[in-house]
């Protein structure tokens, strides 16, 4: 049995991710698939409206 780096996908483009103590952006494959996750949530975060009762899954699909 070969114990070798867990493999696993990046979550942010798909690939191929290696999950060792070298790899460390970890889950993600790499430093910059890591930050744009991270800017994906920043912006994600800053987008999220200030609003009294209003449910975000009611939001009506966006008109082309
Ligand atoms: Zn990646």
């Amino acid at each position: 049995m070969v114990k070798g780096p867990l493999k696993l996908r990046c979550p942010q483009c798909g690939g191929e991710s290696l999950w060792s103590a070298d790899n460390k952006y970890r889950p993600f494959c790499s430093e910059r698939c890591k930050l744009i996750d991270l800017g994906a949530w920043a912006s994600e975060a800053y987008r999220v409206p200030v609003q009294e009762s209003a449910d975000p899954l009611s939001e009506p699909p966006p008109v082309e």
